[in-house]
C-alpha cells in the first residue's frame, strides 16, 4: 500500500497535535496523524523524555507552525510582545490572530491558513474600503474587513466560503458570511485561540536569548 507522506503533516507528527495545515483532510480519516500518531523519522516510534529546553522549542514550533509564520516573524511579534504592557504571551497571541491571513481563515476565507494567505495576496479583501494584500497586515478593534465587491463572484472565494461555511468563528470576530464580511469586535485573548500549548514555555525560551 502505497504510504501518505506530506511535509506538512510532519509538522503534526512532531507535535503531536492537529495543526490543521492541509484543510478538509484534517477532518478526515485521511488525516496524518490520524493513520500514523508517532513521530516522523526513524526514530520517531521512541518515547523521548525532552530537556526544558526541548520543551520550550516545541512549544514555539508548534505556535509558529499553527500559524504558519517564519521564525523571523514570529521572533518579531515576541519582541513587540515583550516590549509592550501586559502579559508577554498573550499580547503575543493577539498579533498572531490579528494578521489579516489568519482573520481570512476565520472567515471560512481558505482551507488553511496557507490558501488564506495565499487569497490575502491575490487581493481578494479590504480593510475598511482599502484594498490590502499584504498577509501580515495587523487589522485593528473597529476595521471591518470585507472581500472586495468585484471579487464577490470570484469561483475560487464563493467555494471556499461555502466549503467552510460552518467553521466556528471565535467571539472576537464578528462574521456575516452572506455579506462577506466580518468586524473585529474586541481583541483576541489567549483563551480564545484553540491551540494547546503552554504559552509560558515561549517566553522562557526567547527570554534566554
Ligand atoms: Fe496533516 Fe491536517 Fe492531519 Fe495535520 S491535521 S496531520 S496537516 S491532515
Amino acid at each position: 500500500m502505497a504510504r501518505y507522506t506530506d511535509a506538512v503533516c510532519k509538522k503534526c507528527r512532531r507535535e503531536g497535535s492537529k495543526l490543521f495545515l492541509k484543510g478538509e483532510r484534517c477532518n478526515t480519516a485521511k488525516c496524518a496523524l490520524d493513520r500514523r500518531s508517532y513521530a516522523p523519522g526513524q526514530h520517531g516510534k521512541n518515547r523521548v523524555k525532552l530537556s526544558e529546553y526541548g520543551l520550550q522549542l516545541r512549544a514555539k514550533q508548534k505556535t509558529k507552525n499553527y500559524y504558519r509564520v517564519s521564525e523571523s516573524q514570529f521572533r518579531k511579534y515576541y519582541e513587540e510582545a515583550f516590549r509592550r504592557e501586559g502579559v508577554t504571551s498573550d499580547t503575543l497571541f493577539e498579533q498572531l490572530e490579528l494578521r489579516l491571513d489568519n482573520i481570512a481563515y476565520r472567515m471560512g476565507i481558505g482551507a488553511s491558513r496557507a490558501e488564506s494567505r495565499q487569497l490575502v495576496g491575490y487581493e481578494m479583501l479590504e480593510v475598511n474600503g482599502r484594498k490590502v494584500n499584504i498577509p501580515s497586515y495587523i487589522v485593528k478593534v473597529g476595521d471591518v474587513i470585507k472581500v472586495r465587491d468585484s471579487k464577490k463572484d470570484n469561483k475560487a472565494i464563493v467555494a471556499t466560503m461555502e466549503a467552510n461555511k460552518l467553521r466556528a468563528v471565535p467571539s472576537w470576530l464578528e462574521v456575516d458570511k452572506e455579506k462577506m464580511e466580518a468586524k473585529v469586535v474586541r481583541k483576541p485573548v489567549r483563551e480564545d485561540v484553540d491551540l494547546e500549548v503552554q504559552e509560558n514555555l515561549i517566553v522562557e525560551l526567547y527570554s534566554k536569548n
